[in-house]
């Protein structure tokens, strides 16, 4: 059977636009442009649709939409020293959340199997209350949400490879037993949350896992951490669709972060998640992008992944390695004696 994958990919997003030499810039999704023009005829194409106030008001307070419509009125202006805001940003900020609902509420349906949202400006920093590094509205937590209370679907993994960690989403289903947010990402750096010991609060405590990570890890570790502590984990959750919060800035080439993962690590990422899928939730899998500041890295990722997605059989990579004293096995350690009793077979290949 061909594989059905959608793709969502919009102009409108190249007009938030932010002061000279920020990295969170058009130029962005040029790049991811150039990796599905060669793949665009195997894609399906969904256009993109604002969030409305309900769709928002699930995630975030009235008062940050006050906020956002006060700051709109006076841009161009900064809400933090990272995070602007440019006449037209609110608008692209709604065009972004909507199409991360409208991408996961089609893979919920099965129109698609699987589906790609290229969308600008990221969302995963973004509070309830609050703009961020970047962020204006949580653009994944707001499809989750969407799913949860109109589409039925009651238990929901977000895997959030990014290389910063996803505070936003974490804080958004923190106390939510049904929406497991599992995070890698560089550790200690921005935004400074989301170390071993945050496990979720009150009747979501166990799902939220974190994986925390020194500079300088690559393939190796990321894709060993997903076999090793995000299989197992999915699998005693059984979630009925996977989103992933996909920045691209744990690649190597990437000039905010200091990772070393590669176009190939990926591509092995994303084998070991659709295979996840494939096993807990008939491979409904959307994912969303978020960071990623060069372009190189930018265009060789999302070739990479989308590849993996439309492939009719990706494979799996091979099991990583992780010998006593490696950097992988101190990870899979730490998140074992958190997590462990909860989880059978956390750290196992
Ligand atoms: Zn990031």
């Amino acid at each position: 059977m061909e594989r059905s994958v959608a793709i969502v990919e919009d102009p409108r997003y190249g007009s938030h636009e932010g002061p000279a030499g920020h990295p969170e810039r058009p130029a962005r999704l040029e790049a991811v442009g150039r990796a599905l023009r060669a793949r665009r005829a195997s894609l399906a194409p969904l256009a993109a649709r604002p969030a409305d106030d309900p769709e928002l008001l699930r995630v975030h307070g009235a008062s940050h939409l006050e906020l956002m419509e006060e700051a709109a009125r006076r841009a161009p202006c900064r809400l933090d020293p990272d995070t602007y805001l440019c006449a037209q940003s609110l608008d692209v900020a709604r065009l972004a959340a909507g199409a991360a609902v409208d991408l996961a509420r089609g893979v919920a349906r099965g129109d698609w199997q699987a589906g790609f949202a290229a969308v600008r400006p990221p969302g995963h920093h973004a509070e309830a209350d609050r703009a961020m590094g970047f962020c204006l509205f949580n653009n994944i937590a707001v499809a989750a949400r969407a799913l949860r209370e109109e589409d039925g679907v009651g238990r929901i993994l977000i895997l959030d490879w990014d290389v910063h960690h996803g505070n936003g989403t974490q804080h958004s289903f923190e106390e939510d037993p049904d929406v497991l947010y599992v995070s890698t990402h560089q550790f200690p750096y921005y935004p400074g949350s989301g170390d071993f010991d945050e496990i979720g609060r009150g009747r979501g405590e166990g799902a939220t896992l974190n994986v925390p990570m020194p500079p300088g890890c690559g393939d190796a570790e990321l894709v060993g951490v997903l076999q090793r502590l995000l299989v197992p984990a999915a699998r005693a959750f059984r979630p009925e669709l996977i989103l992933v919060s996909c920045g691209f800035d744990a690649h190597r080439s990437d000039p905010l972060a200091s990772m070393d993962v590669s176009g190939n690590g990926f591509a092995d990422a994303a084998r070991v998640v659709r295979a996840l899928a494939e096993e807990l939730c008939s491979g409904r899998l959307a994912l969303v992008l978020e960071g990623g500041y060069a372009e190189d890295g930018l265009e060789e990722s999302t070739g990479a992944v989308l590849d993996v997605l439309l492939a009719a059989d990706p494979g799996l990579p091979e099991t990583v390695a992780a010998p006593p004293g490696s950097t992988l096995r101190g990870l899979v350690e730490r998140v074992e004696s958190v997590h462990g009793p909860r989880i059978p077979g956390l750290g196992a290949p």
